[in-house]
């Protein structure tokens, strides 16, 4: 008899992998899942054990007060800029928590900031092209025109494309913010508080916005402090309080928790 040789096992082992992926991902049709995830920043926890599944195509919103622990929850999702301290986050059933940040955009999940990085010297359309250069990998010439269609598709005035992203509106700015992590063609768009700074007007319009991204096929998770902006758009909320999931279910359900009225409003208002 041959005596046994690991190797021989691979290609088997390989297919049993490949058919409970399948299996995982048909069953839940999870695109990207934090599974128990957990960050402390010395003795506090600002995530924890946090188990998030987003199905392929949803416009999933994440809600809670200050200090929740909903950026944090970005930033180990992508590696930017640091992983999670225990757990797991699964991209399209690959597991991304060890993986560089730019391993993490290649593989289609991009996100933006709070606070939207810009450069002064650069205009609407540099600014995208810059993203697309180091993003998409593409030349300068492909850059600059893959970065006049993302700003044109999300409606940006292109008559102001070639101003400096200084003299733009805020709402001009989040369209470029926005229009940058497009040009990266993520499967994933996650977005913090992109709303904050604009007018009720703006907001509407950025929740069109939203929604059309996501019908083109753009599966998103926005964060937003204000309950009353993710109501029109998101099709389920996870709500965030002291770095726990609060409560993951449809809008309407969510916002009569009294746990969710308690954590926004304070024990009074119960
Ligand atoms: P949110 O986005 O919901 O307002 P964050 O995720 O930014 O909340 O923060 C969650 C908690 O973690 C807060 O208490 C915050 O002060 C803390 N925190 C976030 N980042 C750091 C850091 N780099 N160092 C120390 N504490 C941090
Ligand atoms: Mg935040």
């Amino acid at each position: 008899m041959t005596p046994w040789k690991e190797e021989d096992n691979i290609p088997l082992l390989l297919l049993a992998a490949e058919l409970h992926r399948q299996r995982v991902s048909r069953s839940t049709n999870a695109i990207l899942e934090t599974i128990g995830v957990s960050k402390s920043f010395g003795g506090l926890k600002a995530l924890d054990d946090v188990s998030v599944s987003i199905s392929r195509g949803e416009l999933l919103g994440i809600a809670g007060p200050n200090g929740s622990g909903k950026s944090t929850l970005f930033n180990v999702m992508t590696n930017i800029p640091y992983g999670p301290s225990s757990g797991e986050v699964v991209l399209d059933g690959e597991r991304i928590d060890r993986m560089p940040a730019h391993g993490i955009a290649a593989r289609g999940l991009v996100r933006t900031f709070q606070k939207d990085a810009e450069f002064p010297d650069l205009s609407a359309r540099q600014t995208v092209a810059v993203s697309a250069v180091y993003g998409a990998r593409l030349r300068r010439a492909a850059a600059l025109s893959a970065a006049a269609e993302r700003l044109e598709d999300l409606g940006f005035d292109m008559d102001r494309v070639d101003r400096p992203t200084t003299e733009l509106s805020v709402y001009e700015r989040k369209q470029t913010m926005i229009a940058s992590a497009l040009v990266m063609n993520p499967k994933i768009l996650l977005l913090d508080e992109p709303a904050s700074g604009l007018t009720k007007p703006e907001i509407e319009s950025l929740d069109r916005l939203l929604i059309q991204v996501n019908r083109n096929g753009v599966t998103i998770v926005l964060i937003e402090h204000v309950l009353s902006l993710l109501l029109s758009v998101a099709e389920r909320l996870v709500v965030l309080n002291h770095g726990r999931v609060l409560t993951d279910g449809k809008p309407e359900e969510v916002i009569r928790d009294p746990g969710v009225v308690e954590a926004y409003l304070g024990k009074r208002a119960g």
